[in-house]
């Protein structure tokens, strides 16, 4: 059946707002309703976005009604669910209906199948906590209050990444609402490009109303931080980056320099100081546990919290901020960390380097997202060895720009040794998608955009474009 949502005669935005008003009555929030700014703003804070109008659907007909709606009056739709990515927009959202999912929280287990069904808006301290309560796990990230659909569409690194591999390969189903304003699934059976393209290729291909993802038989780990003064810095990451060069896939970690404020809510043995962190899991016994990090432990950390962990507790392991947070940020890849990369990150952010970056982070990938996942999606690897990660926080335009000048003189300084691909769920700021992407790739992914959305309705961050 052939949807009417060909776009009628552009009209002015407020006159595209008043139709929308018309026809869908409370489900859109226009800028001249109390609560927009409420709905329009992201976890990132330090975005502003001003979209024409803002929706929260609670349920799936409620994102057709508003797609059809919002193409019909000549209207874009950007969907969002958290907002922890909204940096990464370089579009103006002044034509665009925001969709934001938030209200769509729905988590259901099936045991027999081992997966769990998410509602679009859920974030993975919906989910972590009760699949674990089955022994079972997810492959979410570091970030209790990440969306499971953003993260997931954008790939996914988590805990468990190098045994595991990406989010976007455990994916078995999404349901989502396409340009023709169609409610449709699509998994390995069905719509089959539209399933490949979601799995990495991000928000472009329509609006995620739910996802359904495959459980894992992990009920806990041997899991927890290392912690050492700032002045420790050059020989903490000199160690962890060589430890990690022969590690087993059961390994994941990451190895941070945290310049922490001066805080009442940090404990006071951290508040004001600069220190180095380096955390994650074994999925393994005790043994093999300890034996793993054993080479870590010998540099005598001041705080050891490595130990037996549920996995319900590994979503807060990394004390990521939970709640709206205003930061900027930005990241790049690396193939590998040899003694001059180590020597050019310690030279940009090492303790003694005036900076307003709060978080110098390099995460461990290779292993299991090293190889192409049998079946995946449009990101089925990651062909770089480590990830570089950087943030700032950003109360203040004035103190944004200071973090940002950070984040722009660190990719710089470390620009030469990047392998120029991003990884998208890291980017934090507009970079050219086609660079997450192996050519082939990108090239169907394109094909596939212009198949469901040849008039590029959908305006998602890092959007694969329609046009050339
Ligand atoms: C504190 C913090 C910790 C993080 N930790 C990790 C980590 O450990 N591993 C990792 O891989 N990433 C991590 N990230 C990155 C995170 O995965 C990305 O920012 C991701 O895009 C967030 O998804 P979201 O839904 O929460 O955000 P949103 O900003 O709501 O969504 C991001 C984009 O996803 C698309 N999207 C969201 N919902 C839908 C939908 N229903 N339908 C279609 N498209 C949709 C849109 O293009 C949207 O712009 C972290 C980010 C932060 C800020």
């Amino acid at each position: 059946m052939s949807i009417t949502t060909t776009p009628t005669t552009p009209t002015t935005t407020a006159a595209a707002e008043l139709a929308l008003r018309h026809e869908l009555g409370d489900l859109v929030r226009l800028p001249m309703d109390d609560d927009y700014d409420v709905v329009r703003t992201p976890w990132n804070v330090a975005v502003a976005q001003r979209p024409a109008a803002v929706s929260v659907p609670t349920s799936a007909d409620d994102v057709v009604r508003v797609v059809r709606a919002a193409a019909r009056h000549g209207l874009r739709v950007a969907p969002q669910g958290t907002g922890h990515g909204a940096g990464a927009r370089d579009t103006d959202l002044s034509r665009t209906v925001l969709v934001r999912t938030t209200a769509m929280r729905d988590v259901s287990v099936d045991l027999t199948t081992r997966t769990v069904r998410v509602g679009a808006g859920a974030i993975w301290d919906d989910v972590v906590p009760v699949v674990a309560e089955h022994g079972l796990a997810v492959l979410h990230g570091s970030s209790p209050d990440v969306g499971v659909v953003g993260y997931t569409l954008g790939g996914g690194i988590g805990w468990y990444a190098r045994a595991h591999g990406l989010s976007a390969n455990h994916v078995r189903a999404v349901e989502l609402v396409t340009a023709e304003g169609e409610l449709v699934r699509a998994s390995a059976e069905e719509h089959t490009d539209l399933f490949w393209a979601v799995r990495g290729g991000g928000g472009s291909f329509g609006v995620v109303t739910a996802i359904e993802l495959e459980l894992l038989p992990i009920a806990d780990a041997y899991a927890g931080m290392l912690l050492w003064d700032g002045s420790r810095a050059d020989e903490v990451v000199r160690t962890w980056a060589r430890w990690t060069h022969d590690l087993p896939e059961d390994t994941t970690t990451s190895c941070r320099i945290l310049r922490l404020p001066p805080l009442p809510e940090l404990p006071p043995f951290l508040s004001g100081r600069t220190v180095v962190v380096v955390d994650g899991a074994v999925l393994g016994d005790d043994a093999t546990g300890a034996a793993r990090i054993a080479a870590l432990r010998a540099l005598e950390p001041e705080m050891d919290t490595f130990a037996r962990t549920p996995a319900a507790a590994l979503s807060r392991l990394h004390m990521d901020p939970e709640g709206p947070t205003p930061s900027v940020g930005g990241s790049l890849t690396l193939d590998g960390l040899d003694d001059a990369t180590v020597d050019a990150f310690l030279g940009a952010v090492g303790p003694d380097v005036p900076c307003a970056l709060l978080v110098s982070e390099l995460r461990h990938l290779g292993g299991a997202l090293a190889r192409r996942a049998r079946d995946g999606g449009a990101l089925d690897h990651l062909p770089f060895g480590y990830l570089a990660f950087f943030v700032a926080v950003a109360p203040t335009p004035e103190v944004a720009a200071l973090g940002a000048a950070d984040v722009a003189r660190v990719r710089e300084a470390l620009g030469q040794l990047s392998t120029g691909r991003e990884l998208l769920n890291f980017a934090e700021g507009p970079v050219d998608a086609s660079t997450a992407f192996d050519a082939a790739a990108w090239e169907r992914l394109r094909a596939v955009r212009r198949s469901v959305d040849p008039t590029g309705l959908f305006a998602p961050t890092n959007e694969v474009p329609v046009g050339a």
